[in-house]
């Protein structure tokens, strides 16, 4: 994929934890692999490539990611093919995002040089680690964090850029129930919900556990302006379907373009679906509800891929969308992407990325 690769250094554990590791009960984000990716910045380059055996960091208390969330983040799935065949999804979109989240955030860019050789050695080295049940993957989770020893506000020289991988289950099946958020907001226009950052997740936190705690799986993040147009479900993209129309939100600077947003409505697209990426307020959903036109809605991220939502529930009123089963078009899509990353469907768009080392 890059011009040129750069080789790196591999040291394999002695002590695998395979053996130990229980993929019946696999609970997201809970269990690590066996190696990582590690990467350092300094003197204005990337250096000191290599895997070793995952283990936790040093970092000095002043490091300046640890007080002010200079860092940026990825999530992505590597898949086994049914051929045995390593497979993963969209590593160059990843690396198209890390890097508009690292400009963003006054960080370092990730070279292609190293990024996709990173991923394919970590991913052949602990393919074991790829849960063998149907619908389960490899999470890959690339991070990059400011390190400088300083508490003075301004960017780091220099930053640790790491790899490390979870075995996922094919995510619960469940659907969401969700509140309309008008008091606090995920993101503004200007600030940086269109990066992958950490600050975003910790500022949903408070509004997140408030929903919780009257009973709501998640957030729909509306507007920073009005509380009028939806933004997102949770820290997933959001979508409806209105009389056969597929409508999203429009990337407007306060959110995350999502790489499943991006493969949804492509194939839609492809299928003759109407989409529509436009602004889509309470006003409107409450009115197709009325009228009998909101057939669907839906988030979408790499975690979960498509996550129905069951209920909505805004200003005292819950609005109850039709059985999960019966939403015909994002059940198709789902299932269509999903044999596109497994390797079952065609790989039309060029989306999979075979490891062939
Ligand atoms: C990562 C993320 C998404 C989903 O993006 P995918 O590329 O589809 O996984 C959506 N919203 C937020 C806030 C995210 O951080």
């Amino acid at each position: 994929m890059g011009t040129t690769t750069i080789h790196f250094p591999i040291e394999k554990t002695t002590q695998s934890r395979l053996s130990q590791t229980n993929f019946d009960q696999l609970e997201f984000g809970a269990v690590n692999s066996d190696h990582m990716f590690v990467a350092d910045y300094v003197n204005g380059e990337w250096t000191s490539m290599k895997i070793i055996p995952f283990q936790s960091i040093s970092v000095s208390p002043a490091c300046s990611a640890l007080h002010y969330a200079q860092m940026v983040f990825e999530g992505m799935k590597a898949y086994r093919a049914s051929n045995g065949d390593l497979l993963v999804f969209r590593p160059e979109k990843h690396l198209e995002r890390i890097n508009n989240s690292n400009r963003r955030m006054c960080m370092p860019e990730l070279p292609s040089s190293f990024f996709f050789e990173a991923i394919d050695q970590l991913v052949h080295l602990d393919q074991d680690w790829i849960p063998r049940k149907e619908g389960c993957s490899l999470y890959l989770r690339p991070f990059i964090f400011a390190t400088d020893p300083y508490i003075g506000v301004k960017p780091s020289a220099t930053y640790k850029f790491i790899i490390f991988t979870c075995p996922v289950a094919g995510y619960y099946k469940g659907t969401v129930n969700v509140v309309v958020e008008s008091k606090f907001v995920r993101a503004a226009e200007g600030g940086v919900g269109e990066a992958k950052t950490g600050g975003n997740y910790a500022a949903s936190l408070l509004p997140a556990k408030l929903a919780a705690d009257k009973g709501y799986h998640q957030i729909l993040w509306t507007d920073s302006k009005e509380h009028e147009f939806f933004e997102e479900s949770g820290t997933m993209n959001l979508m409806f379907v209105i009389n056969d129309t597929l409508i999203t939100p429009p990337l407007g600077g306060s959110i995350l373009p999502g790489i499943t947003r991006d493969c949804i409505l492509t194939i839609a697209r492809d299928w003759g679906v109407k989409v529509e990426e436009r602004k889509i307020g309470i006003k409107e959903i409450v009115n197709a509800y009325q009228n009998g036109s909101l057939q669907d809605a839906f988030g979408t991220g790499t975690a979960a891929t498509i996550t129905h939502i069951a209920k909505i529930h805004h200003n005292g009123a819950d609005y109850t969308l039709p059985a999960s089963e019966d939403r015909v078009l994002s059940n198709k899509l789902n299932q269509y992407l999903l044999d596109i990353k497994h390797g079952v469907a065609e790989d039309k768009f060029g989306w999979v990325h075979r490891i062939n080392l």
